[in-house]
């Protein structure tokens, strides 16, 4: 191998402008896969991604192009493509010298377009613009490269127009990836350092991992160490990901293959893995800081199943590093686990790859987001004197009086509408206490609004929201824009004048008034009628908000069975225990455990 002639590439674009499609046309034109194979879109490997046709994991591929007369090495890595999983793209671009960045012929420019052209400009990585869907009757090539050139100052003369379906200019992509992007920058001449991009669990192999070689050479039965702890490995497992793998005995600086030092081999994101002479000077590449957005307990539908699960979300962990997994317990749901997510997509894509992947049954708490206070005097944290905490469950918010500041987190939100939809969009964000930015035309019938807006206020359903009152036409995008003073309060719920832990939660102080008297009607709804009446109350430091009444009823499920069959009578009996187990009691209230997880979503 010749890093002259290795090109380490991505494409980026908004979602259903056809990264997918064009990955498959790519491995077609290079062999990798046959034309009108049964199975498309081969990277969009899991069943999650396959449902929702949307690509979650990056996934790489290596493939062979001749051109010229010579023969390059192609590593393409497909990233996915919603906002969710910004962190896979950003782990995937350390790796790349270039993107192509395609853009939906008949729908323009849209937010996550925006979003990818500055992740890839910061990352100075040469940007492809290419135009996909030409095919398409309605597209409109001249008007939406007259857009990238007003939006980002993109020459016309250098974008490129194709159909990823019916494979027009595939070609002349691949060949403009040759010529544009250039071969990886790296030392061979010295010992072999990689860094880890990606991991996953193999049943035997123990954990695999995609590496990118940034210097020397690594060959099969090589001593090597990881970075972070100086252990001594060998290198097991070395291959080409085709996708599927090709064994092979060496490989060296630039390339980008998959890497195992066996069942106790370990390895992780952001970790290093080098040869064993090198000193261990050489500082651990840090991972992408990798920003939780959204927290969520996760809990067995059955304590039965809580090792299953555990197991499960171990292995669904190590190869998703984007989430962080803490121990927690709660009197209604029992022992389970605090998850922290990039966002609510990702929460999604998690539990139904815990299913599916795993066969493990479970059941989610309502999301939050983190907050962080400042605190009168430092405090001794994980060894460090801080006088920060952040809080990710409202029951650790301090005492008020203890509370130097508050700050919640904030994003940079990017909106992409038509014209006619400007004044309902932005009262949608001021009314989610938005800061509006300066906004830019894109053409004459589409314009980009930015806003600074609180995440909290965005996470459950801004977006559903935006799409309706758009009719479905603008698009939404955010990017971290870190945390922002604010002004919150904790609010509890009591019932009977008990407190029920799982319902407290962190309120602007602008919007206690809103939340308690909905989350009181809410829970008015949601509970049952009991023996005795059910007083509800919102509270905050010791302040009645909202106050709901549940009136008493009598309920007796063996009342119509007089001398009846007996063992119906029993059955009945066995069905009411087996209903109260999944019964929080508060106060001698029985509140179904279904409340806790759906009472505080929207
Ligand atoms: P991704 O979300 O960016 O991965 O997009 P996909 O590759 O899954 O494509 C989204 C949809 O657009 C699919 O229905 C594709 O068949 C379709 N599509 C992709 N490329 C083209 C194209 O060049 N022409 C047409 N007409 N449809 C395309
Ligand atoms: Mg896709």
């Amino acid at each position: 191998v010749d890093v002259e002639k290795i090109r380490n590439f991505s494409i980026v674009a908004h979602v259903d402008h056809g990264k997918s499609t064009l990955a498959d046309r790519l491995l077609e034109l290079t062999g990798v896969k046959k034309p009108g194979d049964e199975q498309s879109q081969v990277l969009d490997q899991l069943q999650v991604e396959k449902e929702r046709g949307i690509t979650v994991k990056a996934v790489t591929a290596t493939l062979d192009y001749t051109y010229n007369n010579e023969t390059y090495l192609l590593n393409l890595i497909d990233t996915p493509g919603h906002v969710d999983f910004s962190n896979e793209v950003v782990r995937s671009v350390t790796a790349c010298q270039g993107v192509i960045m395609l853009v939906d012929a008949n729908e323009g420019i849209q937010a996550q377009t925006v979003a990818v052209h500055s992740l890839a400009k910061r990352n100075n990585l040469v940007i492809i613009p290419t135009l996909n869907k030409v095919d398409l009757p309605r597209a409109n090539p001249d008007k939406v490269k007259e857009q990238l050139q007003s939006v980002f100052k993109i020459d016309p003369n250098t974008v490129l127009s194709i159909s990823a379906k019916k494979g027009w200019g595939v070609r002349e992509l691949l060949e403009a990836v040759i010529m544009r992007i250039p071969p990886p920058k790296v030392v061979l001449d010295d010992h072999f350092s990689a860094h880890i991009i990606d991991t996953w669990h193999d049943k035997y192999r123990g954990v695999l991992c995609l590496a990118y070689i940034t210097s020397g050479t690594v060959k099969v039965g090589q001593a090597v160490k990881w970075q972070s702890d100086s252990k001594l490995q060998t290198v097991k497992h070395l291959a080409l990901l085709r996708p599927t793998e090709e064994p092979i005995d060496e490989a060296i600086a630039g390339q980008v293959v998959m890497v195992g030092c066996g069942p106790k081999g370990g390895g992780s994101v952001g970790d290093q893995l080098v040869a064993k002479e090198l000193a261990n000077a050489s500082e651990r590449l840090s991972a992408p800081a990798v920003k939780h957005m959204v927290y969520a307990g996760i809990f067995p539908a059955d304590q039965s199943q809580h090792i299953l699960l555990s197991d499960a979300i171990k292995k669904l962990a190590l190869n998703d590093s984007a989430v962080s997994v803490t121990i927690d317990s709660s009197p209604a749901l029992g022992q389970g686990w605090r998850i922290g997510f990039l966002g609510l997509l990702h929460l999604d894509v998690f539990t139904q790859r815990l299913l599916q992947e795993h066969k493990a049954e479970a059941i989610l708490t309502a999301p939050s987001v983190p907050y962080k206070v400042k605190i009168k005097g430092a405090k001794l944290i994980k060894h460090y004197k801080t006088d920060e905490i952040l809080i990710t469950n409202p029951l650790q918010l301090p005492d008020p009086n203890n509370v130097v500041e508050y700050f919640e987190p904030f994003v940079k939100g990017t909106i992409i509408t038509p014209v006619e939809y400007i004044g309902a969009v932005t009262s949608l964000c001021i009314d989610r206490r938005g800061t509006p930015l300066p906004s830019s035309a894109v053409d004459d019938t589409m314009t980009m609004l930015q806003f600074i807006l609180p995440l909290s206020e965005i996470v459950v359903d801004f977006h559903d929201t935006l799409k309706s009152i758009t009719s479905g036409f603008a698009s939404f995008d955010y990017e971290d824009d870190g945390f922002h003073s604010s002004s919150l309060v904790r609010m509890d719920i009591l019932i009977n004048g008990m407190l029920v832990d799982e319902l407290s939660t962190i309120v602007h102080a602008s919007r206690l008034e809103y939340n308690a008297r909905r989350l009181a009607e809410k829970l008015k709804e949601m509970i049952p009628r009991q023996m005795v009446q059910v007083a509800i109350q919102a509270v905050v430091g010791g302040k009645v908000l909202a106050r709901e009444t549940i009136k008493a009823y009598r309920k007796d499920v063996t009342a119509k069975l007089y001398g009846g069959d007996v063992t119906r009578r029993k059955k009945l009996l066995k069905q009411q225990a087996e209903g109260k187990k999944k019964m929080r009691s508060v106060a001698n209230i029985k509140i179904p455990r279904d409340t806790f997880i759906d009472v505080l979503k929207k």
